[in-house]
């Protein structure tokens, strides 16, 4: 018989209407000869809702209390579904992600499963059980309860295909699979019928919030099929999966963008060893994530040194710098939140040249000015100002002939 892992996301379980919905999906899966495990996530905002309730509190920092708290959530529409498979007349259990044998480490509120003893989730689908499975949560080595990082129950369910040697893990979510393009910006943005795991990736932190990276990459490591889809109708969604000679030969597969982006100048650094170690070292101890980083070339024996860094942390950046430009010789410091990302994506940018060229051409034509550039492989990043962002992504949807995929 064949093994199916469904995720249903926290819009596909956020009213007791909508958990009847997908009750009904389930219990047709298993119609059909199939054994299911099911995993959800909280219900609807539940989670931000949460923290907004620890925060009350005045202490949302102790990570084991609030992971005691965030996993509540995900309990919730764990048992609600199985009462309602239940009341279906579909015999369903619901499990904790401890009761499912998931162990983590122990880094609270970002934790990494380290293996899944699956032998209750198997002694109940031999029972004839659909397993209903809390996402997003695990337990440490230390016996408490962890969870995996915000949109974790996408690596829970991968995590569970892969341990569980399924035949389809399915992603159920409230849009129909990975577009070329955001629909809201672009209306001829077409559904990919499959995306390579590296594409997924790079879409995937991108800000393409389609799936938690991190699944992407345990599917990955896996090689698990992951299929993405919308739990509100029945259309095919996007496969997530091996590369084949067949995507390489489109060149840009997505064009991806980033709001969430601050922009950060240090001018006149004198060019020794050592300088970039001392910004970027105080950058890391306050948890700060750098994404572009460029250095001017030398003149005078100075040059300068601009990066991007997340919105939310471009205050604490202000902090940290602000410290050390007198003390490193620095002239002064710039910055901002008036920019954003836009990125082209595509495996077969890897044996294409002038794709990179092409992108710049097509911000050009429109006027457009570009502060910096990344690449990697498959990847080509440029940061723009914030108001241009939506021109851009349509201008390179256009370009790469997106809407012909
Ligand atoms: N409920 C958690 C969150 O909102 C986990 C998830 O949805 O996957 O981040
Ligand atoms: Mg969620």
């Amino acid at each position: 018989m064949s093994l199916v892992v469904a995720k249903f996301g926290g819009s596909s379980v956020a009213s007791i209407e909508k958990i009847k919905n997908i009750a009904c999906r389930v219990r047709d899966m298993k119609m059909k000869g199939q054994q299911v495990v099911v995993v959800v996530s909280a219900m609807g905002d539940t989670t931000d809702d949460l923290i907004q309730l620890a925060g009350a509190t005045g202490e949302f920092l102790n990570g084991r209390e609030m992971d005691m708290l965030l996993a509540t959530g995900e309990q919730q529409s764990a048992a609600l579904l199985a009462l309602t498979l239940n009341n279906l007349g579909c015999p369903a259990v619901s499990l904790t992600g401890w009761q499912a044998g998931i162990k983590s480490d122990s880094a609270h509120s970002k934790a990494k499963i380290n293996g899944i003893e699956n032998c209750r989730i198997k002694k109940e689908i031999e029972a004839g059980n659909i397993v209903v499975i809390a996402g997003f949560q695990g337990i440490s080595p230390q016996g408490d309860i962890t969870t995996l990082g915000r949109g974790g129950s996408d690596t829970t369910a991968v995590a569970l295909a892969a341990s569980l040697k399924a035949d389809r893990c399915m992603i159920f979510t409230d849009v129909d699979g990975v577009y070329t393009a955001d629909p809201r910006i672009v209306p001829e943005a077409r559904k990919l019928n499959r995306i390579s795991y590296d594409e997924m990736l790079e879409l995937a932190v991108l800000g393409a919030v389609v799936m938690q990276p991190r699944a992407v990459e345990v599917a990955l490591a896996h090689q698990i099929d992951v299929e993405v889809r919308c739990s509100f109708n029945h259309n095919p969604g996007t496969i997530i999966t091996k590369e084949d000679k067949m995507e390489k030969e489109v060149m840009v597969t997505g064009v991806a963008h980033d709001v969430n982006c601050a922009r950060f100048a240090i001018f006149d650094v004198p060019d020794q060893p050592g300088i970039a170690k001392t910004l970027f070292k105080a950058l890391a101890k306050e948890g700060i994530n750098v994404d572009m980083v460029i250095q001017a070339a030398m003149r005078d024996g100075r040059n300068d040194i601009a990066f991007t860094i997340g919105r939310d942390d471009l205050q604490k950046a202000v902090e940290a710098i602000g410290k050390l430009v007198e003390e490193i010789g620095a002239s002064g410091m710039s910055y901002g939140d008036d920019v954003a990302k836009v990125s082209i994506v595509g495996a077969g940018m890897q044996t294409n040249p002038g794709v990179a060229a092409d992108m710049f051409e097509a911000l050009a034509d429109e006027g457009i000015n570009i502060h910096m550039i990344s690449t990697s492989e498959i990847k080509v990043s440029c940061l723009i100002d914030k108001d241009c962002v939506e021109t851009a992504v349509r201008a390179l949807h256009r370009k790469f002939e997106l809407d012909k995929i």
